[in-house]
Order: structure tokens, then C-alpha cells, then sequence
């Protein structure tokens, strides 16, 4: 959900203060400051050293797509991508796209079954002519997190440039980018509790970037287009209140995530937890039921007003299993009998508690109608 703070933030921006924040005259100059001062809480939040290292994009997506193709773009030299098989499709189907279309060779690295990448694999795949790595923080469905301090260590060793997909991970974990060997950061607003479209690129001062989107100089002419002054401001204001919640209030959802999946393990015979148990946000839990379908328990947990996602994304009419599931090793029926639950600082434990009272009972009548 939107923070009411946020919203706060926001509404007095789309209603009276709705100046260009390229135009000269004072409302164009306030919302010109509004933007600068979300810049500064944007840049705090995920330890950037100016914040002029902070580009606003409409999206997450957006700036994973402007982060990959804006470095191969102006690489003439390297023209080699690296990647993993359990990013989120605004990575993997740009690095695929830019190798369909010939502009760079693309090794996408494999994880194992808790879904981790092997550091060793990175290490040999790296070519003089690699270009750029682009792996995530936090993986979208199970929560793993990945060692990006390791990986961006090796990453320098062999002069590539690092992008990491931080969408899943800004806001649950600390995050200071002048410390981690890191050259482009993607986040976005909507996932801690700021407003749809808007995200944000973290590019490291002196990384070359062709911005994708050509115009004005709005940005350093990285990113083209007038802003979304309301809802950047807005990504400013729930950047101030992630940060205020980060340790502490992090600490509380992860106990009430765990309790959430060890009262399943206990209730529910033949469950499982995916994804490495240890190194995970506090936020996510991706869990298979045997013989259960996860399609089937989105929509009746939905009756109970629980909104949860499933191990298949529904499309034209056919439900594919969760690619990353798969890559784990999952079979295709276990990938589909799962759940994924996100959790946030505006979780209760009443919600968990109704998901305990219904769910053992759900899967229980799923499980009467599979074959022995
Ligand atoms: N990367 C990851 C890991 C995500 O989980 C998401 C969205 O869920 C994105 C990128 C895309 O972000 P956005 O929804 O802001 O386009």
C-alpha cells in the first residue's frame, strides 16, 4: 500500500503546486526544490555519496533497461553481458533482447537449489570483453539474497561494470552503495510504500551512460521527459520513513514472516520453504505444497481478502511455472503448487493468523481430489 504519509506528500503536488520544474517562475522553482529535496532522501537512503548519482525513471523497469542498454550502447570494445537465470524479466528480457539482436554475447549463470549463484562460475565466466554484470540484491519471488560485495569485488578485479537490480531490496535491507563495489543501482518506488511510476537509477559518478529516453536535459539529459514531480517527492517521503523502520521495524516483520512459515511446516505435511533460508529478506516467503495448486490457493485465500502471488504467472490463458522456481531444480507440478507471501511493516498478526486458520484446511481438500 501507499504510505498515507506519502499520499500526503503528494496530493497538494497534483492539486495546487503544479508548476514545471523546468519552468523559471517560482511554482516551476518549488517544484524544481521538491525534486531536489526527494533526491537528497533518495540518495541517503541507499548510501549514494551525491545525489546527483540518483537518475528518476517511471519504473524499476525502466531503469534496469536504462542501466543494461545505456552501457552497452556506448561500449565499443565489450560487448559481453553476464547474467543470472532467476532475474526479474526487466533484466533477463533486455539481456536477451540485446543478444537476439546481435549487439552483445550473453551468459546467463545458473543457481543451485536454494537459489544461489555460484561466485566461482562468475569468476570464469568473465571475459576481457565483458562488459557489464547486471545480477540482483533480493530475488523477487523467494526472497534469496545474493552476496553482491563478493560478486562486485570479482566484477572490478576484471574491469566489467556491476549493475544491481536492488528493486526487491530497498527498504528491507541496509543498503550503502559508497561502500559496495557497485557502479548502477536500480530501485523503485512502489515496492516501500511510495506511489506507481516512479523509480530511481543509482549511477556511480564517472560511469558512462547513454540515457534511452532523448530530449530535454531533464536529469543530466539521462532521462528525458518531464517529471512526475508528485510522485517523485512522494518516493522521497516513504525513503525517509524505509529508513526510520529498516532495523528495528525489519526485525518485527521478519519474526512474524517466520512464524507465518513455521506454523505451515508444522500444520501442512509435504511443505517445504524455497530458497536459502539464511540469506533471504525478511519480507518474502515462496513456499510448495505437494499436490496442492498455487492458482487454486491464490483465488481461495482472495475469498478470505488475503492477497497472496502463486509459482505460475497466468498468461493467455496457460499458467507457466515460475522460471526461477525451475531453475532451482523445482519440477513443474511443484513449482505450481506454490505461494509466494509478501509481507510489510504493515503486516499484522491477526492477518497471519487468518492465513493459519484457512490455509492447512484449503490445501487439505486440494490434496483429496489428486490421484494416489
Ligand atoms: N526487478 C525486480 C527484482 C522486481 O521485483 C521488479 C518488480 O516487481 C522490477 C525489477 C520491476 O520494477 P517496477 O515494477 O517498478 O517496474
Amino acid at each position: 500500500m501507499v504510505a498515507p504519509e506519502v499520499i500526503n506528500k503528494m496530493v497538494p503536488l497534483l492539486a495546487d503546486q503544479y508548476g514545471n520544474p523546468s519552468s523559471v517562475h517560482r511554482l516551476g522553482r518549488q517544484a524544481a526544490e521538491q525534486i531536489a529535496e526527494a533526491r537528497e532522501k533518495v540518495a541517503a537512503l541507499v548510501g549514494a555519496s551525491a545525489p546527483s548519482e540518483i537518475v528518476f525513471t517511471g519504473s524499476g523497469t525502466e531503469a534496469d533497461n536504462l542501466a543494461i542498454t545505456g552501457i552497452l550502447r556506448l561500449s565499443t570494445t565489450r560487448k559481453h553481458l553476464i547474467t543470472t537465470a532467476v532475474e526479474h524479466p526487466a533484466v533477463l528480457t533486455v539481456c536477451q533482447h540485446l543478444a537476439d539482436q546481435g549487439v552483445c554475447e550473453l551468459t546467463i549463470l545458473p543457481v543451485d537449489a536454494v537459489g544461489q549463484i555460484d561466485l566461482r562460475q562468475l569468476e570464469s565466466a568473465l571475459r576481457p570483453e565483458t562488459a557489464l554484470v547486471s545480477i540482483m540484491l533480493a530475488n523477487n519471488e523467494t526472497g534469496v539474497v545474493f552476496d553482491v560485495l563478493a560478486a562486485g569485488e570479482i566484477v572490478r578485479r576484471h574491469g566489467a561494470i556491476f549493475h544491481v537490480d536492488g528493486v526487491q531490496a530497498v527498504g528491507k535491507l541496509a543498503v550503502n552503495l559508497e561502500r559496495l563495489p557497485v557502479d548502477l543501482f536500480s530501485f523503485s518506488s512502489h515496492k516501500l510504500h511510495g506511489s506507481k511510476g516512479v523509480g530511481a537509477l543509482y549511477v556511480r559518478k564517472g560511469t558512462p551512460l547513454q540515457g534511452l529516453i532523448l530530449g530535454g536535459q531533464q536529469e543530466r539529459g539521462r532521462r528525458a521527459g518531464t517529471e512526475n514531480v508528485a510522485a517523485i517527492a512522494g518516493f522521497g517521503v516513504a525513503c525517509e520513513m524505509a529508513q526510520d523502520f529498516l532495523t528495528q521495524g525489519m526485525v518485527k516483520v521478519g519474526a512474524l514472516r517466520d512464524r507465518l512459515e513455521n506454523s505451515l511446516l508444522a500444520a501442512v505435511p509435504e511443505s517445504v520453504v524455497n530458497g536459502e533460508i539464511t540469506s533471504r529478506v525478511p519480507t518474502t516467503s515462496n513456499m510448495s505444497f505437494t499436490g496442492a495448486e498455487g492458482e487454486g490457493i491464490l483465488l481461495m485465500l482472495d475469498r478470505h481478502g488475503v492477497a497472496v502471488s502463486s509459482g505460475a504467472a497466468c498468461s493467455s490463458g496457460s499458467s507457466a511455472p515460475s522460471q526461477v522456481l525451475l531453475s532451482m531444480g523445482l519440477s513443474e507440478d511443484l513449482a505450481r503448487a506454490t505461494v509466494r507471501f509478501s509481507l510489510s511493516r504493515y503486516s499484522t498478526e491477526e492477518e497471519v493468523d487468518l492465513i493459519l486458520q484457512v490455509l492447512p484446511d484449503i490445501i487439505k481438500n486440494m490434496r483429496r481430489g489428486r490421484p494416489s
